[in-house]
């Protein structure tokens, strides 16, 4: 069967590729590694609980809500619903008391007390200018921007160190508002003085503001599988259990999209990509902390200290912004953090379908140091469930079963994530703007019609899907030739 295009790899990018093009009309297949499609939107069920099932990867969807082009797919025709908590974040503190995060700017400004002026001042813009910014931000950063006066105005392309700017509170970096802030930018797996930390927070909160932080009724696996049904709709396929090693293994189409990390890409190009191709690809750098991850069942859910933690879908785990700092340092630096930064979802908030009787799932990980300086399995769970049980005094009590994620045991599953990096790769100042290049078309290589679409592009991690659609509207610059 005549087939235009060849994706390689079914995460959210790589469906996002071939839907793309799917609608355009050209016939596309999908290969598949994994037994299952879906990359970062799997999920999977709980070994020891029949019927209780845990998000793989990820979890709770602020891009995948607001993604510009997932929004424009009518997947809510094959069952994905989006479900929001009524908190979208709480940072729990050690005095028992948490701060939230709400979808309403001001409710969230009243809980800041004395920081909230600064909070409205940084993050009301960009919250009112969010589907607009996340159009303009959500692509290649180095690009002639369409709307210069609104990323003027909202300051995204500011990269301060989120350290600066939580120096601006009223109560300092000691104070409520910075610690809310300091456990958001600590998405970027990057120490909290880095440049570009506070872009990366501005456009989770502008999310959490406009659209809210919410999770995948059933589980995130309802994203790649309204996206499948879509793409089979439309005549594509997707193929699982095929891992491609070289450009042998890849059918013969006109355009082929990787959805691959950039030295996966290096070894199937092979000689077909020029040395400087090939130099480039090899000397893509990944994030020196990696994800070590807990998944619970825990019967009656968790006992949070904080009354308003037990109402938030997602928490941020690690004390003051100096503390969160002083986490993101060790585990960038190769060391095993005193006191990890966990990032924890507890979607039965959201979705109560996802309760087994009272037994519902919990999804925790730590940022830890990469490579050969990884803790042991024992000790990296052990921090990451003192770290739940400093805010949930007897939560250790509830937990009827444990599975373990160590960043091998991730980058085993999924080639993608090297060495357990969830980033696709370190968002250096560099890494941030060429990503994986410089260039009027960062997607194209210098082989004909071979594409990279993964999170190793712009804009970057996240179920958003944008790195696909981008790379898919370059490849069809040649399809359509
Ligand atoms: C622990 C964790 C938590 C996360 N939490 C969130 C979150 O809550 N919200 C959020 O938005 N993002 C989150 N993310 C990030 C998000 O999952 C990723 O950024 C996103 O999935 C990247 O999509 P992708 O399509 O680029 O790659 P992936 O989702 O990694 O998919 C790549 C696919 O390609 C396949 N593949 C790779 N190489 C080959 C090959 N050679 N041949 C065939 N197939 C191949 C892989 O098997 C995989 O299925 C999280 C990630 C992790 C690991």
């Amino acid at each position: 069967m005549r087939t235009d295009a060849t994706v390689v790899g079914s995460g959210p990018n790589g469906l996002a590729a071939a839907l793309t093009l799917a609608r355009e009309g050209f016939r596309v297949t999908v290969l598949e590694a994994a037994d299952e499609p879906g990359g970062g939107t799997r999920t999977f069920a709980d070994p020891a609980v029949d019927g209780l099932l845990h998000d793989h990867c990820a979890a709770v969807h602020p891009f995948g809500i607001g993604s510009p082009y997932l929004r424009t797919l009518p997947l809510d025709r094959y069952g994905l619903e989006w479900l929001q908590p009524e908190v979208a974040c709480a940072h729990p503190l050690d005095d028992g008391d948490a701060v939230l995060l709400h979808r309403d700017l001001d409710e969230t400004v009243a809980g800041l007390g004395a920081d909230g002026a600064w909070w409205r001042r940084l993050f009301a813009g960009p919250a009112r200018d969010f589907d607009a910014l996340a159009t303009a931000l959500l692509g290649p950063l180095v690009r002639v921007p369409r709307n210069p006066l609104l990323l003027a105005r909202n300051g995204l392309l500011s990269l301060a160190p989120a350290s600066v700017t939580a120096a601006g509170f009223a109560e300092g970096r000691g104070g409520r508002g910075a610690a809310l802030l300091g456990g958001v930018a600590a998405h970027a797996v990057s120490p909290l003085d880095a440049p570009g930390t506070t872009g990366v927070a501005t456009l989770l909160i502008a999310a959490a503001h406009a659209r809210g932080w919410p999770v995948a009724r059933g589980g995130s696996q309802a994203i790649w599988r309204a996206m499948v049904a879509l793409l089979e709709e439309l005549g594509g396929e997707v193929v699982t259990g095929v891992r491609v090693r070289s450009l042998r293994d890849v059918p013969r189409s006109r355009v082929v999209l990787f959805d691959t990390d950039p030295g996966q890409l290096a070894d199937i190009l092979g000689d077909a990509a020029d040395a400087r191709e090939q130099r480039r690809l090899r000397g893509w750098r990944h994030a020196s902390a990696a994800a070590f991850k807990v998944d619970l069942a825990v019967r009656g859910g968790v006992p949070w200290a904080a009354e308003g933690a037990r109402r938030a879908g997602t928490l941020h785990l690690g004390g003051p912004f100096d503390t969160v700092a002083a986490s993101e340092a060790a585990s960038s630096g190769g060391r095993m953090p005193e006191r990890p930064y966990v990032l924890v979802s507890q979607p039965a908030v959201a979705d109560p379908s996802r309760r087994v009787g009272d037994v519902e799932p919990v999804w925790a990980y730590a940022h830890v140091p990469a490579g050969d300086a990884a803790p042991d399995a024992d000790v990296a769970r052990d921090a990451i469930l003192g770290e739940l049980e400093r805010a949930a005094p007897g939560l250790a009590g509830r937990i009827v079963a444990t599975h373990v994620t160590t960043p091998a045991g991730f980058a085993a599953d999924n080639p993608n994530l090297v060495g357990g990096d969830i980033t696709g790769g370190a968002l250096t100042l560099r890494q941030l703007v060429a990503r994986p290049r410089l260039g009027p078309d960062p997607y194209a290589t210098s082989v004909p019609g071979a594409y990279l679409c993964s999170a190793s592009t712009a804009p970057g991690a996240g179920v958003h899907g944008m790195c696909g659609h981008h790379a898919a509207r370059s490849a069809l610059r040649v399809l359509t030739r």
